[in-house]
């Protein structure tokens, strides 16, 4: 078992025992171990040299980049807590963040620099704004990052008290306004920790993601990947061509992502040709994820795909399967080792629902957020006074302890009276072989308040029509739960994670 006291403990540990490991390869620069753990150093230095004391904010907006790795591990050894800004953020959103944050500096891309520092005057902590990327494309007003990695000198030792804050995780925002999960130093490690040993990850993995390094699911990939001294092929942004051909330029051994982007691989045009004979596994969560997509992956790649459950406010996982574990189809896996997880009947918390049946999914355990940041009254209706995490999902659990998510609370589509989950529509049409991708929402109707809508991204050259397609859901659902309405549209509208946002779903149009 690795040290889990803090994820800032996760280079120099795996400085010692890798070395000259490659740890890190992106589009711009490929870092060791040691290179890694030597570059975090100094802009621990530099912060430190520069009056950043432990407990303060620094906040971290762009895009996957090495520096941004080093940056968030610099920030923990500094010992400042790592406020990861999702980068999709519209500006208004970026300064409800680092206020609300209170942040002591942020740090950017070079192209964004020139916005956050006139966002940054307006705010009264006036954060200090570093900008990733060449010294002369650095604006006025920002310092650049490459300057402040010159910096050298002792860093202290780390050792933070595990419960302190160690990041503020702003959640995907799919359901609305981002909330800041303060996560421990305990939990983000712990759940590192338990990732990798789950997934059985080892020094001979290496791993293809796109997801950000902002969202707790890329953290465990990544950091989870650190600890065993794996490499980590870490994609600027997610594009299905480029990542098939990640995966068979550096023989990875595992890809992880969002259903979205195996939705997307598997109907692209490179993935006939693509060699993917490395992968000995993948995992896929962040959203429903149908059985048919799931079994299309693996029998194009021959390694399992592996179901996880997670979300910010417990700093990653909470669920999955060890890789050696039989298959269990559909389920997304058990509690992770130390976490309790009991499925609530949905009229009484206090009492679990009966056996099989959905009810709200409730975790409690060392990964449960502190609390929302600043706001007590957030926290309180999501935490009960017991510790009991309230998940907002709907999900079941059968005898061996697996699992079942249905789908959001939020999500849930009432149409004449009965409660309709878009997951079950989602799962059936997608093994439609027309469809390549499809999310399902309501939409407003004023003899049934409102009717299931399936919106529909076709396969490349293949046809449909509404009727068919209705006809096919009609096959496994029962009648109050098909979809009323199909929309073909181009593409689905997707968080940074690249979750599909299905309440952006509507502006594609309610008309009938
Ligand atoms: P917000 O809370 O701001 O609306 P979000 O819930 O999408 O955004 P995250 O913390 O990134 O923010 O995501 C956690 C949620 O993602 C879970 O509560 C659950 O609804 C969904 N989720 C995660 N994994 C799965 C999975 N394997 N299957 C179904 N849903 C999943
Ligand atoms: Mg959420």
């Amino acid at each position: 078992m690795y040290d889990v006291l803090s994820p800032g403990a996760t280079l120099p540990q795996a400085a010692t025992r890798f070395g000259d490991k490659t740890a890190l390869v992106t589009s711009t620069r490929t870092l060791t171990f040691r290179e890694l753990d030597a570059e975090s150093d100094r802009v621990a230095a530099a912060l430190i040299a520069r009056g950043v004391r432990p407990g303060d904010r620094i906040s971290l907006y762009a895009q996957n980049r090495w520096e941004w790795i080093v940056s968030y591990h610099g920030v923990l050894k500094a010992g400042a807590v790592v406020n990861p800004v999702n980068v999709m953020l519209t500006p208004e959103e970026l300064t409800f963040v680092l206020r609300d944050c209170d942040s002591a500096a942020v740090f950017t891309s070079c192209e964004q620099a020139a916005g956050v520092v006139a966002l940054c005057h307006r705010l009264p902590a006036r954060p200090t704004v570093v900008a990733f990327g060449e010294a002369k494309d650095v604006p006025e007003g920002a310092i650049a990052f490459a300057d402040l990695t010159t910096a050298e000198g002792p860093v202290p030792m780390f050792g933070p008290d595990p419960a302190s804050p160690c990041t503020i995780g702003y959640t995907s925002g799919t359901t609305g306004y981002p909330k800041g999960a303060v996560q421990s130093h305990r939990a983000v490690a712990l759940n590192c920790a338990l990732t990798a040993t789950m997934h059985a990850r080892t020094e001979r993995d290496i791993v293809v993601t796109a997801l950000p390094a902002a969202h707790v699911y890329g953290n465990v990939a990544i950091n989870g990947t650190f600890l065993a001294g794996g490499t980590v092929v870490l994609m600027d942004r997610f594009a299905p061509t480029d990542a098939l051909r990640l995966v068979e330029q550096h023989r990875a051994t595992m890809f992880e992502g969002v259903p979205a982007m195996y939705a997307t691989m598997l109907a692209d045009p490179a993935l006939e040709s693509a060699d993917l004979s490395g992968l000995t596994r993948c995992t896929v969560g962040g959203q429903t994820m149908p059985v048919s997509t799931i079994e299309r992956w693996q029998d194009r790649t021959g390694a399992p795909l592996i179901e996880l459950w997670g979300m910010t406010e417990i700093s990653g996982l909470g669920t999955t399967h060890a890789v050696r574990a039989p298959p269990v189809p559909g389920s997304v896996g058990v509690s992770l080792p130390g976490v309790e997880v009991r499925i609530a009947d949905l009229s009484d918390v206090t009492r679990e629902a009966p056996r099989g049946e959905a009810g709200e999914l409730m975790v409690r355990g060392p990964l449960v957020m502190l609390g929302y940041h600043g706001n007590p009254e957030a926290t309180a209706e999501v935490i009960e006074p017991d510790g009991w995490l309230h998940t907002g999902d709907i999900a079941s659990m059968n005898d061996t302890g697996h699992v079942f998510v249905v789908d959001r609370r939020k999500d849930m589509i009432i149409t004449g009276g009965y409660n309709v989950y878009p997951a079950e529509i989602e799962r059936v049409l997608a093994g439609h072989p027309a469809i390549a991708m499809v999310a399902a929402g309501p939409v407003p109707d004023a003899v049934k308040g409102e009717l299931a809508c399936a919106y529909v991204v076709l396969a490349e050259g293949a046809e449909a029509t509404e009727e068919e397609l209705i006809a096919f859901a009609g096959e496994s659902l029962a009648a109050y739960k098909r979809p009323r309405l199909i929309r073909f549209v181009d593409d689905l509208p997707k968080t940074s994670t690249g979750k599909i946002m299905r309440r952006e779903l509507i502006k594609y149009g309610s008309d009938r």
